[in-house]
Formats: structure tokens, C-alpha cells, sequence
């Protein structure tokens, strides 16, 4: 039986341009700190299945019913990921085909629901998403969307959502953001939903890797028709998304009737063929093994510390002299408002950016300032608990940050070094 080919035979290739590249955002992201709240490390079983044959393999619609020929280990892999899915987020069904968030929401939205369909959702600068009816994006030519916001301190008014939904009558309600550190309280947003019929829709994207463990709740549990996590982010798999659902699940060559109890096969015809088409089977293999890598205990281990992380790095801000919008953290992510700073997000993210510290800039609730130099940063911890960093380095690296937007620019240098030595200690996967 031949073996796969390793990975290094691909630092001997001639084109030494790309290698070059390759090496050099493998020495980046090593020798730097990963700190943007939707990025992560996969661990090596996870990458090298994204090099594996299955990259050369079409393989459409879903396991047991296929077009094309021979697909006795696509339909193994794609039935092991569904399964595994399935009970790590307690769902009757899951489809593990989408290529990314932005594409299943497309799938969610476009089966689901009818052209100029009302879908109540988060209002952009309190924590939305881009796909969330963007006034950029074909989503809000297609749907009509009414926005929610949260209170000063960060939660959401649930009687304010209540006028809302009986005012707008929605088809869907949408809940969980982007750049939101706090919990929602998912059984109030579902009951809010069953009184106007509409879908109950969390797009957890951010926080999947800590609801496979019960670290944070899951709104599965409490009442919610659907949920979409994307793969990469607190999950720290490949790049892709899974749509876990409740309801019926039928045969996908037949079209069920639009109700909500057949959510589960709308969502699979609404990724094949109605919005995404094919599959990328070699995304389903890493997916499966992520998968299996996340039953294990020392995932949920890796959960936990990412909330303990999260909060030690909350306080530690705010025991220097910084405001963080919610005042805390119930997750991976703080969100710093740096008005009081006199600094752009944009600014901190570009110094940070300096000496070797990734973040990214964020609008603050009702921030006035424009969207491509908001007033916060966001900041998550997930991707460093990867690499094992505790409360104690979690502290260091707090103060590192409060040093780097203190420092004038002839500093950045030196500051640079002394991430980088500190980054040796904890290496990548
Ligand atoms: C990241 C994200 C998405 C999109 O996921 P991609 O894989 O980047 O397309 C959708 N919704 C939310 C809330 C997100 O945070």
C-alpha cells in the first residue's frame, strides 16, 4: 500500500517563491500571537486530511445518494462527521457541506424563507455580523431586516425583542453576533419565537467550540430550531461551518413540505443544490477528525480554560485603565472601547500589528465613528489556549498590549522581540 506523501516534501518543491511564503506565514504566525477572535490553530491530523485525496473527489448531494460513481469512503467520512456533529450538539440532524458561515447563512436564510421575509436580527454596531443583512451584501436586497440593540450595559432588552416581534411579525429571529462577550438567555429569544411562528435561528459561530462541551449553554436545549457554527474559530477545525437542526429527517431527493418540522432536509436541499452545489470532501475528512480530536476530554479541558483565560484577561484590563464594552466577559472575547484612550481601533490594531500581536478593530454600541476605524478592538483568547498559554501568561500578555499602545513608534521594535522570545515557549500544534 503506498504511503501519503508528507508534508515535506513540499519545502524541496521548485517553486520557491510560494515556499517561501508558506514558510514565512508559518514563522509569523509562531514567533507572533494570535489574538483576533475568529482565528485559531488546527492541530496537524486536521491539516494533512486537507491534503488528502479526498481533495480530488466530487462528491454531490449526500451519503447514500450521490451522482457520480464510487463513493464508498466520501459517504464514510461525510456519515462519521454527520454522526459526531449530531451528538456533540444534540441535534436530530446536521449538514456538515458548507464551505464557510457566510455560505450557510445563505442556505439557512434561502429555503427557510420567502423573498421580502421580515428577520429580526442584531443591529450592526452592538455585534452583528456581515451576513447578517449588511446593506452590502445580497442578503439585504433579499430579506427585509429589523434590528435589535442591547442596553448600555450589553444585555438585550428581551420585552423590547417581544414588541418587536409581535410589531414585525419576523419569519426569523436571529440571535448571537460577532463581537458580543456576553451570554443570551436562549429559552426567553425562543419563546419570543414560538409566539409570533417564527424560526428561531443562533448563529454561534464564535462560541461552537464551547457549547460542545456544556462550557457555555446551548440553545439546541432551549427551544432553538436551528444553530450554525462555523468550524475554525473556538472549534479550531477546518475552514467550513456545520448547520445542527431539530425536527424530521427525510430523504433529501424529496422536497418536504416548508414547515417548521422539516427543517432539517430544507436546510439540506438549500446547500445542494439550491445555493452552494459540491462539496469539498477533503473539508469533511479534516472535519470528521476535528470532530473526534472535540469528543475527546482534553478538548473539553481546552473549553474551559479558554473561559477561565478569558475572564483573567478581562480583569486584567480593568485593573489597568481600560473600558470593556459589557464591562466583562461570559466567553472567549473581550471588546475594548478605547474612547477614553483617545485612540482609533484601527491605530491599536496597526501598533499591536507592529510587534507581532494580531487583534482586530470593532465598533463599540452606537459608536459614531466610521466603520473601517471604529473605537474598540476585539480581542479572543481561544487561539492561544490552543497553544496552552495560562492565567499567569494570560496576564503577561494583557500588559504586553497596554505597553505596546502606550509605546511611542521608535519602541515597537524592541517590544517586538520580546513577543516574539516569549512566543518560543509556546509552540504551534
Ligand atoms: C465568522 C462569522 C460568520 C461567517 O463565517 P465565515 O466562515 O467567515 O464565512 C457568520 N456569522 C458570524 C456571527 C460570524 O462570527
Amino acid at each position: 500500500m503506498s504511503s501519503l506523501p508528507p508534508l515535506s516534501s513540499l519545502f524541496s518543491h521548485p517553486d520557491t517563491a510560494l515556499v517561501e511564503a508558506i514558510h514565512a506565514e508559518y514563522r509569523r504566525q509562531a514567533e507572533g500571537m494570535e489574538l483576533i477572535a475568529s482565528e485559531n490553530y488546527q492541530s496537524p491530523a486536521v491539516l494533512l486530511a486537507q491534503a488528502s485525496a479526498f481533495a480530488n473527489k466530487y462528491a454531490e448531494w449526500y451519503p447514500g445518494k450521490r451522482y457520480y460513481g464510487w463513493q464508498e469512503w466520501t459517504d464514510r467520512i461525510e456519515s462519521l462527521a454527520i454522526q459526531r456533529a449530531c451528538s456533540l450538539f444534540h441535534s436530530d440532524h446536521a449538514n456538515v457541506q458548507s464551505l464557510s458561515g457566510a455560505a450557510a447563512n445563505t442556505a439557512i436564510y434561502a429555503w427557510l424563507l420567502e423573498l421580502g421575509d421580515t428577520i429580526l436580527g442584531m443591529d450592526l454596531s452592538h455585534g452583528w455580523h456581515l451576513t447578517h443583512g449588511s446593506p452590502v451584501t445580497l442578503g439585504a436586497r433579499m430579506y427585509n431586516f429589523v434590528r435589535y440593540k442591547t442596553r448600555p450595559d450589553g444585555s438585550i432588552d428581551y420585552d423590547a425583542l417581544a414588541d418587536l416581534a409581535r410589531t414585525h411579525r419576523p419569519k426569523m429571529i436571529l440571535a448571537w453576533f460577532s463581537s458580543y462577550p456576553r451570554t443570551l438567555d436562549y429559552a426567553r429569544f425562543a419563546q419570543i419565537a414560538q409566539d409570533v411562528g417564527a424560526i428561531a435561528f443562533a448563529d454561534v459561530s464564535h462560541i461552537g467550540g464551547l457549547i460542545a462541551w456544556w462550557v457555555l449553554d446551548n440553545p439546541l436545549d432551549h427551544g432553538f430550531h436551528v444553530m450554525m457554527t462555523t468550524s475554525h474559530k473556538s472549534l479550531r477545525w477546518p475552514r467550513g461551518a456545520i448547520i445542527a437542526s431539530k425536527g424530521i429527517v427525510s430523504n433529501p431527493l424529496k422536497a418536504p413540505p416548508k414547515t417548521i418540522d422539516h427543517i432539517p432536509t430544507l436546510i439540506d436541499r438549500s446547500v445542494f443544490p439550491w445555493t452552494q452545489w459540491w462539496p469539498h470532501m477533503n473539508t469533511i475528512a479534516a472535519l470528521a477528525i476535528a470532530l473526534w480530536e472535540a469528543q475527546q476530554p482534553s478538548f473539553a479541558m481546552y473549553a474551559r480554560q479558554v473561559v477561565d483565560n478569558a475572564r483573567v484577561m478581562a480583569d486584567e484590563f480593568l485593573s489597568l485603565w481600560y473600558t470593556l464594552v459589557t464591562g466583562g466577559t461570559d466567553n472567549h472575547m473581550v471588546v475594548l472601547d478605547l474612547r477614553p484612550q483617545a485612540l482609533s481601533g484601527w491605530d491599536a490594531q496597526k501598533k499591536l500589528d507592529e510587534v507581532g500581536i494580531s487583534t482586530s478593530k470593532s465598533p463599540v454600541p452606537d459608536d459614531d465613528a466610521p466603520a473601517f476605524n471604529p473605537s474598540g478592538l476585539r480581542i479572543g483568547i481561544q487561539a492561544m489556549t490552543t497553544r496552552w498559554v495560562r492565567q499567569d501568561d494570560v496576564r503577561w500578555i494583557v500588559q504586553m498590549i497596554d505597553r505596546a499602545l502606550r509605546a511611542e513608534a521608535k519602541d515597537l521594535g524592541w517590544l517586538r522581540e520580546e513577543v516574539r522570545e516569549w512566543c518560543a515557549q509556546f509552540p504551534l500544534p
